[in-house]
């Protein structure tokens, strides 16, 4: 038998640290330390310090440092180590996605205050002492902090006043600290708390689920179904299945205003809430739920697409529903697709993935018809409920009103529906009042002084915003230009714009409201379901926020005011994803008893994209746009990249992607495109040109492109940015 490598030998490790512009570092380690791959340490640079993650010397090249140059690491992160799979994962994304690998890996490590030290943190809550007079800042701490307890910054944001105005409460014992364990276990989730009765199709399709997951091996699965046929009560059995094994279940939402409803059903379900993660969760809550989901006592985490790279101790399914969704593509930093990566998770894990969706991407429909997925069909709505009559309104023929959106049918339909206490939502994909302000006298035009994009006359804030960079300004009563007062007129509706009218033509409707600026919180969008719930509400004019998710049974009309307006543009998705968003509306019509019916406004009946909603007819509607993207090279066909070049000088950008156009390799698979400056020319104060990249299936364009891009050394300001299967082609 061999004997173990003397430990002197051993003794030196390669880290990825966390600086972009550094690759992997070797150290040594100390005598008194013991380190595996994975281990996250504190690594000596220069005269500071930073962290980093011990990996497999063999998997990354270094330069050779000499045996006696090396220092020593400064100590170990006592987390657990990020698992094999885990790394595997992070190599690939950095590999694919064409990223640093130290980038892939912070995404990982996402919470700083999980990686230090101590276990309790004070916290701060209203002690009930009567005050006696109050300053109005104290006054309003007072009100707003009810039932509220967190840190002393949390709570000032909460209640909007300094911390130095908490810090005097609590001298005055107003607030009283309360101490905290800051790893606190989450609540058991029982699998069998309120198990549903399946349909024979939905138990057989759960069951396919529930073998994969006893199975501990890799497979996608395409739930296919329509919206209504129980997706969610259907996957509930698979993570109930994993929790009976004592594994844990990712489930990935697009977006986090779905969450609430989905927390309700999930505790309805499983008698707890589940583990969030996401954006706008307070560094105490990130701590604890990142440390729990290392050590294997989170069960269930649902998230954002950045929960992806949690460092999961037993992973034993994932699942990402409506895993058509746009926004699981992230466009800046590293521009990796959560649906793809989720499986490439599961691969790495050996575990089952599930892709839940009523409209999947075409792109998920190829993989299931190449047999690389498996497909598994709800064909019909739960509780015998019919899929929505859906007509299209022809705007040339039955024009709205001069100054109004809504045509007179839908008129009509609104009318009838609240005249039968019924539910109505008008879905228009544009927040604000109106997306075009301009001078009546002069012409004048609003546009961002930071990109190339008309500013957003928001009516509610009385502003003017740009949607890409949020540069805002207060809307002038006078045209800066010439000086006329109350001569700016808005162009064309927003959702505010479209409330405004209904609140015309039907002043006794309560109207909701429903986009990201409305539906701020979750506590505001917990707030709009019980509204909608109890009737407190006639008729819901809402952005893609309403488009998904919610189950309200007395909503029986939809009406899309503007189904054109995706079709604008020429991104090679716009077919497809009018097709899914407007499927996705209509699928909030008729779910309960009620029959639903939905109002499609469009110019372009004729569009092959509108014909097949009006006929229902999914699968042709599929086909078409399978074989339009076969023609094109287009995804699942052909790929695309992006480069995206900008700079803050225009010149030097251009000068930049020039250069790179220059050298652009000839190759029989593939096809480059550009130089041009970029649709949005400019974005957030940078000039923007871009190359893109048209390659077969089988060509390795991210060897082709990092060759091509390796030998460029650009000035300072210059970004190249290169989007593997880009979404956004501005
Ligand atoms: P989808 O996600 O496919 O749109 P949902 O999971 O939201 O569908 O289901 C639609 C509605 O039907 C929900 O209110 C859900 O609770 C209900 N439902 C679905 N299947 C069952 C079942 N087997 N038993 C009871 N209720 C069910
Ligand atoms: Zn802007």
């Amino acid at each position: 038998m061999s004997q173990p490598p003397p430990r002197s030998q051993s003794r030196r490790i390669r880290c990825v640290v966390f600086n972009a512009a550094l690759g992997p570092l070797d150290y040594k380690v100390p005598a008194h330390l013991d380190v595996v791959p994975g281990q996250v340490v504190v690594c000596p640079l220069g005269p500071r310090q930073i962290l980093g993650v011990v990996w497999e010397e063999d998997r990354l090249p270094s330069a050779d440092v000499p045996e006696h140059k090396l220092r020593p690491i400064l100590g170990v992160v006592p987390v657990p180590p990020l698992g094999a799979p885990l790394r595997r994962l992070i190599e690939w994304c950095a590999d694919y996605y064409m990223a640093p690998l130290s980038a892939v890996a912070r995404m990982a490590l996402s919470s700083t205050a999980a990686l230090q030290g101590g276990s309790t943190v004070t916290e701060y809550r209203l002690s009930g002492r009567e005050p006696g007079r109050l300053t109005p800042q104290r006054a309003q701490a007072m009100d707003l902090l009810i039932d509220q307890q967190a840190t002393i910054r949390e709570l000032a944001e909460i209640a909007e006043v300094s911390d130095g105005v908490l810090r005097g409460m609590v001298n005055a014992g107003l607030l009283e600290p309360v101490t905290v364990d800051a790893d606190r276990p989450y609540p058991a989730a029982d699998p069998r708390h309120a198990v549903p009765e399946l349909t024979p199709t939905q138990a057989q399709v759960a069951g396919r689920l529930v073998e994969a997951v006893a199975a501990r091996r890799f497979v996608t699965f395409l739930l296919d179904g329509v919206t209504g046929s129980g997706k969610t009560e259907t996957y509930a059995e698979a993570i109930a299945a994993a929790l009976e094994q004592g594994r844990q279940v990712l489930v990935l939402l697009p977006e986090i205003a779905l969450t609430q409803s989905f927390l309700a059903r999930f505790e309805a379900r499983f008698g707890v809430e589940p583990v969030t993660w996401h954006s706008s969760l307070k560094s105490s809550e990130r701590r604890r739920a990142w440390r729990a989901v290392a050590q294997g006592r989170a069960q269930v985490v649902v998230g954002a697409r950045s929960a992806l790279f949690l460092p999961f101790a037993a992973l034993g399914l994932i699942v990402v529903d409506e895993a058509h969704e746009i926004s699981f593509k992230q466009d800046d930093g590293v521009r990796y697709n959560a649906r793809d990566v989720a499986v490439m998770r599961g691969y790495f894990e050996s575990i089952p993935v599930v892709l839940a969706s009523a409209t999947p991407a075409l792109e998920s429909l190829h993989m299931a018809a190449s047999g690389r997925y498996e497909r598994l069909v709800l064909p019909s709505r739960f509780g015998g409920a019919g899929l929505p009559d859906i007509r299209i309104l022809d705007l040339r023929e039955q024009a709205p009103e001069r100054g109004h959106w809504l045509a007179p049918p839908l008129v009509e339909g609104l009318r009838e529906r609240l005249a039968k206490g019924e539910q109505s939502l008008l879905f228009l994909n544009r927040r604000g009042y109106a997306p075009l302000t301009l001078c009546r006298t002069c012409g004048y035009r609003f546009q961002c002084p930071n990109c190339s994009a008309w500013l957003v006359e928001h009516r509610l804030s009385q502003r003017l915003a740009c949607h890409h960079c949020g540069h805002e300004v207060p809307t002038p009563r006078a045209c800066p230009e010439c000086g006329e007062p109350d001569c700016l007129v808005a162009c064309g509706p927003g959702v505010e714009r479209i409330a405004d009218e209904v609140a015309t033509i039907l002043p006794e409707a309560r109207v909701a409201l429903v986009t990201s600026d409305t539906l701020t919180s979750a506590a505001k969008a917990a707030e709009f379901v019980a509204q909608a719930e109890n009737k407190a509400i006639d008729v819901i004019v809402g952005t893609q926020l309403v488009t998904k998710g919610y189950h309200f049974p007395d909503l029986t009309l939809v009406g899309v005011v503007d189904a054109d307006m995706g079709l604008e543009g020429g991104d090679l998705r716009a077919a497809e994803r009018t097709y899914q968003q407007v499927a996705q509306v209509a699928g909030r019509a008729g779910r309960g008893e009620k029959p639903g019916e939905v109002l499609i406004q469009t110019r372009h009946p004729d569009a092959p994209v509108i014909a097949a909603l009006a006929s229902g007819d999914r699968d042709a509607f599929y086909a078409a746009e399978t074989e339009a993207r076969r023609e094109a090279h287009a995804p699942p066909f052909g790929r695309w990249a992006a480069i995206i070049v900008s700079s803050e000088d225009e010149a030097e950008a251009r000068d930049a992607a020039r250069a790179i156009g220059g050298t652009a390799p000839r190759l029989d698979d593939v096809m480059i495109l550009g130089p041009a400056p970029a649709p949005l020319s400019l974005l957030r104060g940078r000039y923007r040109y871009r190359l893109l990249v048209n390659a077969r299936r089988s060509s390795e364009v991210q060897k082709v492109i990092r060759q091509w891009l390796e030998p460029f050394r650009f000035p300072q300001g210059v970004r190249v940015a290169v989007d593997i299967d880009p979404y956004s082609f501005v």
